[in-house]
């Protein structure tokens, strides 16, 4: 399984149709390809959970690379405002639901690199020990080397391809993070996002030609994912600022000990936040109860224009959505998991070609509704948005950037040309090749661990 971070489907593709990557171009003409949805929030991490632990990021545990941990159950160097950026970036394992295995504990002989999510990875197996283990830092380290990190990434590259052909792994976990790294300095339409993709396509070419060598060409199953797309920037709003601005003590990095008992402030991706209201109370409170002392902050955020969709939870299965410019609706899942939509004053998630004659859709499955929404801005819009809410550990309310916005204008080492994190079909949408035909078309990455304990058990059955 190989990740090339932060593609858009159409920057893969298109690279592969122009001759580029010679190496995809012949994976994609045997085996399959497909454009399917990733999940919200759209960001590195929690956006890696539906592959190596089969469930929505908040669902698995970690709704954002910034959350708030109301619980103030586990403490780290922010108190109880969590961040996976840099040296906190291991943090995530231990925050994942230790119930569900991850594709490494299920693996026998796993090797990873660069991989943000490790539980069940033994030293030996998680290649770029030190600073390469750290793509943030490290990043921060290369900053305007580009040369200098594509080479990095190369070179993990093909240590791992080594230790592949010396000691045959069952599972090989090799993200590539230049993709992301290069889009957000320099937007993802730069030429060096093509040099980065190279790095992938090399790594493509060099497994297979070493399996052919080996005679075992046929054992070898590829898939290649993003975990979410990439938008140009050309706003910064600074969220924390602008709560703070209409009087409300906000608490935010870095600044997570100094002072905040109202909001909490966590963005991710930076296109989308957590906000944590009510900070004192240790029960989750919810929607519609929170009105009366958050109804104006709603409507403040709602005039901005960095605000695209704001989620309020209701209560589990149930999320009010809130738009800038199209209205509200209410979101249910029913106890049989069914999907439902009921238009207020508005359609915000713009299902309307898909309305029944009183503006509502009922009881429809999670793959009906990955279908009827597959063409609006929001594909998978139901799906995703209550797999976000439902999370013990999401804000209150959960603000979706406009496109164009982002969420965090200052302490970014690097200013950001293009984001991604929110609900947009733009961050969401991620392509997807395979070496081998699925039975079913795949609709999104969680599918992927299914479809990665298979190829385990096929690679078991064949030893
Ligand atoms: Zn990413």
């Amino acid at each position: 399984m190989l990740v090339a971070d932060g593609a858009r489907p159409e920057t893969l593709f298109g690279a592969i149709d122009a001759g580029h990557l010679p190496a995809l171009a012949a994976l994609r003409a045997e085996g399959s390809a497909h454009t399917i949805t990733s999940v919200f929030p759209s960001v590195t991490g929690p956006a890696y959970t539906p592959f190596l632990i089969g469930l929505h990021p908040g669902t698995a545990g970690v709704p954002g690379i910034r959350w708030w941990d109301r619980s103030g159950a586990r403490a780290y160097a922010h108190g109880n405002a969590r961040s996976y950026v840099g040296f906190e970036a291991l943090r995530q394992d231990g925050d994942l639901d230790p119930l569900q295995p991850t594709l490494f504990e299920l693996a026998e002989r796993p090797i990873a690199a660069f991989t943000p999510i490790g539980r069940g990875l033994g030293d030996s197996e998680r290649l770029g020990a030190g600073i390469a283990s750290w793509p943030r830092v490290a990043w921060h380290h290369f900053r305007g080397d580009v040369g200098g990190w594509l080479r990095l990434e190369r070179d993990l590259a093909q240590r791992v391809c080594d230790r592949v052909d010396a000691e045959r792994p069952d599972l090989v976990f090799l993200a590539h993070p230049g993709v992301d790294k290069l889009s957000h300095q320099l937007g993802q339409g730069a030429p060096e996002v093509l040099d980065a993709l190279r790095v992938v396509d090399a790594t493509v070419a060099r497994l297979r030609s070493d399996a052919a060598r080996r005679g075992r060409a046929q054992a070898l199953e590829f898939m290649i994912v993003s975990d979410h797309g990439h938008s140009a920037v050309h706003s910064h709003e600074d969220l924390a600022g602008t709560i703070a601005a209409l009087g409300h003590d906000v608490l935010a990095h870095p600044w997570t000990f100094t002072g905040g008992r109202d909001v909490a402030v966590m963005v991710s991706g930076n296109a989308m936040a957590h906000l944590y209201l009510d900070l004192d109370r240790r029960a989750r409170p919810h929607w519609p109860a929170l009105a009366s002392r958050w109804g104006s902050l709603v409507q403040a955020l709602l005039a901005r224009d960095a605000v695209d969709l704001l989620l309020l939870p209701h209560g589990p299965g149930a999320c009010e959505v809130r738009s800038r410019l199209r209205g509200s609706a209410m979101v249910r899942r029913d106890a049989r998991g069914r999907y439902s939509y009921r238009v207020g004053s508005g359609d915000p998630l713009g299902l309307g070609g898909a309305l029944d004659s009183s503006a509502a859709l009922e009881g429809l499955t999670g793959d009906e509704i990955h279908d009827a929404s597959s063409d609006t801005d929001y594909p998978d819009s139901l799906v995703q948005i209550l797999a976000l809410a439902d999370s013990a550990r999401s804000g209150e309310i959960i603000v979706s950037a406009a496109p164009g916005w982002d969420l965090r204008a200052r302490y970014e080492p690097l200013r950001h040309r293009s984001a991604h994190g929110s609900l947009h079909r733009d961050h969401l949408l991620v392509p997807l090749i395979m070496s081998r035909g699925p039975s079913e078309r795949p609709r999104r990455t969680i599918e992927l661990f299914a479809l990665a304990r298979g190829a385990l058990a096929r690679a078991s059955l064949a030893r």
